[in-house]
């Protein structure tokens, strides 16, 4: 393992013991429920919006350390931030988890950059997204409800 790796496994680890946006918003205006049989894991998300920002984002579930960890960094990124900006921020992930992005290009995605050594791993690809497609699932829901579209 060279450093970097190092570094990216002491992140899941770190994320996974102490997650940010752990926790329940009783009345969200989207939630979302995903499971990965694959594996086991489940994450449930819950989003409040307002004036198009993300004001609260948080999450239940369980599951391996990459699933929890991937989710625990998705909420620390992605909230606070526009609609639009989560928006580019899950495209990015998306676009990461399936082939190689310039350094630069990563950076937006914080802590959850550190996730992209899971590509390696085709089983576990599945734990890395699925806090991130339930965010996909929200967003959509969102701008469905809001009459928005795209
Ligand atoms: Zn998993």
């Amino acid at each position: 393992m060279n450093d970097v790796e190092e570094l990216y496994q002491e992140l899941i680890v770190d994320h996974y013991k102490n997650p940010r946006g752990r926790g329940v918003i009783d009345d969200p205006d989207a939630k979302c429920t995903l499971f990965n049989p694959l594996c086991g894991d489940e994450v449930t998300l819950y989003v409040c919006v307002e004036d198009g920002t993300i004001k609260d984002l948080q999450f239940s579930g369980r599951g391996c350390a990459i699933s929890q960890a991937s989710a625990s960094m998705m909420s620390e990124v992605c909230e606070g931030v526009t609609v639009e900006q989560a928006r580019h921020r899950l495209a990015t992930f998306t676009t990461m988890m399936k082939s190689e992005l310039p350094e630069e290009e990563l950076e937006p995605l914080g802590d959850a950059a550190s996730l992209q050594g899971v590509r390696r791993f085709a089983a576990r690809i599945r734990c890395a997204t699925l806090g991130w497609e339930a965010l996909a699932k929200c967003l959509s829901e969102l701008s469905e409800s809001s009459g928005e579209g795209e």
